[in-house]
């Protein structure tokens, strides 16, 4: 399972930063739109300058790609670790974030930002929670992963009404019946999770025999189908949904049983997410192919008090590397500083000197 339950806690842990001016405003000095690796390291490289982060991501958990691409795939070329699981490299980069306690937007995506009266942003995100701050640092990677959605007409008419794509709360489902279709990681490892005790109900429904998730969890899958606490049908899928508002319904096409219909409160189409740049195209930003151009000087953008760094920027020469983006933060937060506080003159010191110490 990935580190969503971690996040989760460090956003509640860290709700009393936010603070509001408004209805829903959240205020912070740098809003870091994506919180993959590199915005997360940003929290750190800011906080030894005193200056709070806010990290937005769509996803509803921390890590970008490596939590939501390759968690268990070891990484060779972090500077000082031989060989570290991209899972364990977030959680450590949490850990080291943690003493600067940074504000999480999880499972929301950023649309679009406005100038306010004092020359501040104020980034908007698709359920239209509000973020103001003088320094917006977009770490976005490859951009918005958006959900591969099966080709059922009125799909529309149920999305967060009874069919969500993304877990954002495994509790939301206590007590549920659950219906789950695919074949990868995400459909196995919460079929196992929802049937441990949170869903009612808990089916598997995936077109093929094989899996291609990890054989552990397949094999969990089937033990769990073997004792009754999942309901497995496999060579079939779901090929319509039903219901007055919410979903009730939906009808599945099975190779040995046919078409049927089953009654359950949720179906979670859990068929990978692909990653597109999204809503910051539209941000007046110099984008080539897809990437967003920078200054080398501070990864700044053409929009001042807008910077990019990580996979989401490029520049002659661009590495997309985990190690790359954490330069490009640690040099991008001695940029914002001036920017934030222009009569502040800032003299680096070691860590080794100071130490770390938190807000
Ligand atoms: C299979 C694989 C193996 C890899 N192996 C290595 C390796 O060994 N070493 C190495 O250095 N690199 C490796 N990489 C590359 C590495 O994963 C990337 O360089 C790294 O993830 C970039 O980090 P990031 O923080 O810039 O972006 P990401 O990790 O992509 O995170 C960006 C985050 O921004 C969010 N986001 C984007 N747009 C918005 C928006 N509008 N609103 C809200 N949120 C948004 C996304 O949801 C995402 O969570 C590998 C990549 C892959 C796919």
């Amino acid at each position: 399972m990935r580190v969503d339950c971690y996040t989760i806690i460090i956003a509640v842990d860290c709700d009393y930063l936010r603070r509001p001016i408004g209805k829903f405003m959240i205020e912070t000095d740098i809003i870091i739109v994506g919180a993959g690796p590199c915005g997360l390291f940003t929290v750190f490289e800011a906080g030894l300058l005193k200056l709070r982060c806010h990290l937005i991501d769509a996803l509803p958990q921390a890590g970008g790609q490596l939590t939501e691409i390759y968690p268990k795939k070891p990484i060779y070329d972090i500077p000082g670790f031989p060989e570290v699981l991209a899972g364990d490299l977030i959680e450590h980069l949490m850990k080291q974030a943690a003493p600067f306690k940074p504000g999480f937007t999880l499972g929301e995506r950023c649309e679009s930002f406005e100038k306010a009266d004092d020359g501040s942003f104020i980034v908007r995100t698709s359920r239209g929670t509000l973020h103001k701050a003088p320094v917006v640092a977009i770490a976005g990677g490859l951009g918005c992963f958006e959900p591969r959605k099966p080709p059922i007409t009125n799909i529309s008419d149920f999305e967060d009404k009874g069919i969500e794509y993304i877990v954002r709360d495994p509790n939301f489902y206590q007590g549920k019946r659950v219906i789950i279709s695919g074949g990868g990681d995400s459909a196995l490892d919460w079929a196992i999770f929802l049937a441990n005790g949170v869903a009612k109900e808990v089916t598997l429904i995936h077109r093929s025999k094989s899996f291609r998730g990890h054989p552990d969890s397949v094999q969990k899958v089937l033990d769990m189908a073997a004792s009754g606490k999942i309901k497995l049908l496999t060579d079939a899928e779901v090929v319509g949904v039903q219901g007055s508002g919410h979903l009730e319904t939906i009808e599945v096409d099975s190779q040995s049983e046919g078409k049927m219909t089953l009654t359950t409160d949720h179906w979670l189409p859990l068929f990978g997410l692909s990653p597109k740049l999204g809503p910051l195209a539209d941000w007046g930003l110099n984008i080539d192919k897809n990437s967003i151009e920078v200054n080398t000087f501070d990864y700044s953008t053409n929009v001042p008090g807008i910077y990019a760094i990580g996979d989401i920027n490029t520049y002659p020469g661009k590495l997309k590397l985990i190690l790359c983006g954490f330069h490009e933060a640690t040099l991008m937060v001695q940029s914002a500083f001036k920017r934030i506080y222009p009569d502040k003159n800032y003299v680096l010191k070691y860590t080794t000197v100071n130490g770390v110490t938190g807000f």
